[in-house]
């Protein structure tokens, strides 16, 4: 019960197959049909819609498997952005229907649930749920319980489109006695094994186990389970979404290549992708790492930390180059390439005269200015390095025109 006299529990909401429902926010042509969205390079389902699980699809399953099981799917490259936008609108609207969320995933959130006088906590959950769908087009289920560990249980039950709340011994009793253990965040493998050694491999068996066995069993970290499926909340609601410790793009080079040349072009096709990523979450680099994978199967680490956190093209630029020169195995045939930002920083920190002369601080500001203006306007990469002009595939390919949709601040369907 809050201080006015309300009644208070813990909810949880999260998007029923999320990257695929937010593919079909701005393209209906998609819905009821079985779509898979593909990772990086699309050689893996990364997530499916119910009509494409239905068929025996699986997530992580790689794109040639999975056509054989569903020939008639369609399969879209991931767009994580767009992933991003429609995620903060549902943040937005979460905020505005409770004084505490937490931002748990992309698709999830955990929020402290209220209901006044002749409200309950079932139309709240169902209130919430056709709220998102209605302004955001996604749908998801919503689960509210007396502590969180009981409403991700209930919402993941009640999957898709649910909306259920469990408050009553009786309900939480029958929810948890048809539900294995493993379905708990946080019990699998060798914790469920230590666990179905004393029989406990329903969520009722371990509510009704004795606690300082599972405290054994499992922990203090498990304990907390116990008390949480238990009715008690001892995991806190976390409002503030944690910063990232770091940023990264690459992924697959597609072809294989041993050539120098090509692997600058790939360098810095990554170092403009990261800077887009570092804009749009207001950070700037302290240091660069780069990782490159070989057929041979061994990898290679370069690593260089800048004089000042940056998020500018020339900077990042001349301090991935010598990471590439560490990381490149001479004659051996690289496969995959990842650029990371570490010791993410605020922007825009006094820039000392020393490393960073004025004169060559304005122009390159100005230069990102202008081509960040372009690019927001006409489309990503529409101006960007001649250094990429060697990877003419890549920024033909018609699935990466797709990203030239992709216009922040936009909505391009
Ligand atoms: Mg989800």
């Amino acid at each position: 019960m809050s201080k006015e006299g309300r009644e208070t529990a813990i909810g949880h909401l999260d998007a029923d197959c999320f990257y695929v429902s937010a593919e079909r926010v701005r393209d209906a042509f998609l819905n009821d049909k079985p779509v898979g969205v593909l990772g990086n390079q699309g050689a893996c389902v990364i997530a499916k819609s119910y009509e494409m699980k239905g068929l025996g699809v699986k997530t992580g399953e790689p794109i040639w498997e999975a056509m054989v099981k569903c020939p008639e799917g369609i399969y879209i490259k991931r767009d994580f952005r767009w992933y991003e936008v429609l995620s903060r609108m549902m943040l937005d609207l979460m905020r505005d229907a409770s004084r505490r969320v937490e931002y748990y995933s992309i698709d999830e959130f955990f929020f402290r649930a209220e209901v006044g006088r002749g409200e309950t906590f079932e139309g709240l959950a169902r209130s919430l749920r056709d709220r998102i769908q209605e302004c955001v087009g996604v749908p998801v289920t919503v689960g509210i319980a007396r502590s969180r560990t009981l409403a991700k249980l209930i919402s993941d039950a009640s999957k898709p489109h649910g909306a259920r709340a469990v408050l009553d011994a009786a309900g939480e009793e029958r929810l948890l006695a048809d539900l294995p253990v493993t379905e708990i965040t946080g019990i699998a493998g060798r914790r469920a094994e230590r666990l179905s050694a004393w029989g406990i491999t329903t969520c009722l068996h371990l509510a009704r186990a004795d606690r300082a066995l599972v405290r054994r069993l499992l922990t203090a970290s498990g304990e907390a389970l116990w008390w949480e499926i238990n009715g008690d909340p001892v995991q806190a609601i976390n409002c503030r979404r944690p910063a990232h410790k770091t940023l990264s793009r690459g992924g697959s080079l597609g072809e294989a290549t041993d050539d120098p040349t090509l692997l600058y072009a790939w360098l810095v096709r990554n170092v403009e992708r990261l800077i887009e990523e570092l804009r749009y979450h207001r950070v700037a680099a302290g240091r660069l790492k780069l990782v490159v994978l070989y057929k041979t199967g061994h990898s290679a680490v370069g690593q260089r930390t800048l004089a000042l956190p940056s998020d500018r093209f020339d900077v990042l630029l001349d301090a991935a180059r010598p990471c590439l020169r560490q990381a490149w195995a001479r004659g051996a045939t690289a496969t995959h390439m990842h650029l990371i930002a570490e010791d993410l920083a605020p922007p825009g920190q006094a820039a000392l005269a020393y490393f960073d002369p004025p004169d060559r601080r304005l122009r390159a500001e100005a230069v990102a200015r202008v081509k960040e203006r372009i690019n927001g306007k006409v489309g990503r990469f529409a101006v960007r390095s001649a250094a990429t002009l060697y990877l003419p595939a890549i920024y033909a390919d018609a699935a990466n025109a797709y990203d030239i949709c992709d216009v922040r601040d936009k909505m391009c369907f």
